[in-house]
This record gives structure tokens, C-alpha cells and sequence, in this order.
């Protein structure tokens, strides 16, 4: 199962850990301050989602860098319009000589607003860009859906959606051997296609009877919104971009007492994140990035979230 990881106390940097079920491979939603993470799990990171450019939010990558230098593979970034020329002006900034046998290359993903385009950075080559490129799909997510949408905090700014790869559990009182028609009955499902036929055991079966012997088991389903207002017209946004989603981590970086601030900072409240938890139908609400200038009011913001939305906490801490 996935596993969420919040890297910093609650009023720090934002950065969200995702472990992947049966993989080494791990994910950062947003790369601030890095510090706390072990060797190991900087060196696992593939892939990192960067919601905006801020300073806490980014601050990380001179940390993720320097651990994966040596590291023999690609570091996905993905990113909001902008990406690409903030990421060539961080890797000019220091000196690349005596680095180049290292196999470690960054690859950019910048959300131009229409559509992606891409731009790799070898460390060989002293991390000059190369030529950048419209790409249709993002790096290979094992499986992994992602939905974006683009949020209110006055400079471009992603919110994200990731939702696994369905699973099908068969049912033993099936008449027939297992086979490689059970793999294609999955495909044939998750994409819809019950109105055709398949091979199983010398016989042309239509999809539709075989169905009821793989029952499709649920999704999980994890969104990050942070640094936005969160107002109805976001709020409306969100949900088309996303649909129903099981677990939420949002900002609650004010309360609704400090609404005049939230405004003008551009971030949302705790009510808001429960607004937001109620129109996603979510399981949990995980609140984080809360502003320092309510350190010590943990308390405050989960009673404001749990009176409009039950199943909020803090902990920052998701084991499915
Ligand atoms: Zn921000």
C-alpha cells in the first residue's frame, strides 16, 4: 500500500514523502527543506511534483541533488509554467568539472497551461539544457494516473491528484483455468471494451460473461492542494479536475478568524480545507503548512476543519 510521509513539522517547509507499495522508488510532493530525510530515501526519490516555486517549497533540491549525483538515473521534475527556466538558472548556479562521468540527468516537466514540454539536463554535460520538446505524456508513474490543476496564489501553482492502478482479485469458482486471458480481461475492463470477445481455453467468450469472475478492487486516490485561496470558484475547479478523491492533504495555513490575511497571502483557511474535504467525498483530511504566525494553535485549526469535516488530522502521516 502507498504510504505519505509529512518530511517537516507542520509549520516548515512543505514536503510530502510517497513510498510506493512493493518498490523502492519514492515520490516528493513539493521539495522544501530536505534535511530530515535520510540517504536512502533522497536516493530513491524519482520523481518530484512541484506545486510552485516558492522558496519553501523548492529549497530541497540542492539537498536531492547533491545526494543522487552519482545516483545512475533520471530525476523527473514536474512542474508548473516557469519550471524550466527556474530549473536551468538553480543547476547554472554552482560549478560542474570533476562530475562528468556521473550518469545523473534531470528532466523537467513544465505545465505550460495547454499542454507539457520537457527539457533534460545531463550532469555529463555540466547540466547545459538540451533542446526542450512537447511531450504527451509525463515520465512512466508505474501505473499511477495524475490530474493537475492550476490554483490561485498569484504565480503559476499546481495542486495534484494520484490515483493507483486498479486491481483485480479472481474468483476461484470460475469454470475456467487461469490463463493468459485473465490479463487480457483486465485490459479489456479498465478500458471499457465489454461489447467484445476473447480466447479462454479454445473457445471465443464475449468480455461481458467473463466479467463477474474478476471482481476490480477500489483505487486509492491521494490529492495535494496547498498555497491557494480556496474559495467556492477554486473549490469547483478542484472537483472537476479531480472527481471524488479518498484522501486529501491540504493547507490550513490561517483560520477563518484571519480570513483578511489569508486573503491577502493568498492561502486558505482550515474551514476551507474541510470545504474542500466535503466536495472531494474524502475518507481524511491531512492538514499541514500552517503559517508560523499561529505556531502553537495545532489544536485551532483541526477543531475550525473537524466541525465541518469529522475526519480531519495532522499527524501528517497516511498508512492505508
Ligand atoms: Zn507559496
Amino acid at each position: 500500500m502507498l504510504r505519505c510521509q509529512r518530511v517537516n513539522p507542520i509549520h516548515h517547509d512543505p514536503a510530502l514523502l510517497i513510498t510506493l507499495p512493493q518498490s523502492a522508488e519514492r515520490w516528493l510532493l513539493d521539495c522544501g527543506d530536505l534535511h530530515p530525510l535520510p540517504l536512502h530515501d533522497l536516493q530513491h526519490i524519482s520523481t518530484v511534483f512541484l506545486t510552485h516555486a516558492h522558496i519553501d517549497h523548492w529549497i530541497g533540491l540542492d539537498a536531492l541533488m547533491r545526494a543522487q549525483l552519482f545516483v545512475p538515473h533520471t530525476l523527473s521534475i514536474v512542474g508548473p509554467a516557469g519550471l524550466l527556466g527556474m530549473l536551468q538558472g538553480r543547476l547554472a548556479g554552482y560549478a560542474w568539472n570533476l562530475v562528468s562521468r556521473s550518469e545523473f540527468c534531470v528532466c523537467g516537466y513544465e505545465w505550460t497551461g495547454r499542454h507539457w514540454i520537457n527539457q533534460q539536463f545531463r550532469c555529463a554535460d555540466g547540466f547545459r539544457p538540451q533542446a526542450p520538446s512537447a511531450v504527451h505524456e509525463l515520465p512512466s508513474l508505474r501505473g499511477w494516473k495524475l490530474n493537475w490543476v492550476e490554483l490561485d496564489h498569484g504565480v503559476p501553482c499546481l495542486g495534484y491528484r494520484l490515483e493507483s492502478p486498479r486491481h483485480y482479485r479472481f474468483n476461484p469458482a470460475c469454470p475456467h483455468r487461469p490463463g493468459p486471458w485473465i490479463e487480457r480481461l483486465k485490459l479489456a475492463m479498465s478500458q471499457n471494451r465489454l461489447d467484445e470477445s476473447l480466447e479462454v481455453e479454445g473457445q471465443t467468450l464475449p468480455v461481458a460473461s467473463l466479467t463477474p469472475w474478476l471482481k476490480p478492487l477500489p483505487t486509492q486516490q491521494l490529492a495535494y492542494i496547498t498555497d491557494t485561496r480556496l474559495h467556492d470558484g477554486v473549490r469547483q475547479r478542484i472537483f472537476e479536475a479531480f472527481g471524488p478523491t479518498r484522501w486529501l492533504y491540504c493547507e490550513a495555513a490561517f483560520l477563518e478568524s484571519q480570513r483578511e490575511l489569508a486573503e491577502a497571502k493568498l492561502h486558505a483557511t482550515a474551514a476551507e480545507a474541510a470545504q474542500l474535504a466535503v466536495v472531494l467525498e474524502c475518507e481524511q483530511l491531512q492538514l499541514f503548512h500552517l503559517s508560523r504566525r499561529t505556531q502553537g494553535l495545532v489544536d485551532d485549526h483541526l477543531r475550525e476543519a473537524q466541525a465541518i469535516f469529522a475526519q480531519t488530522r495532522a499527524d501528517g502521516e497516511l498508512f492505508p
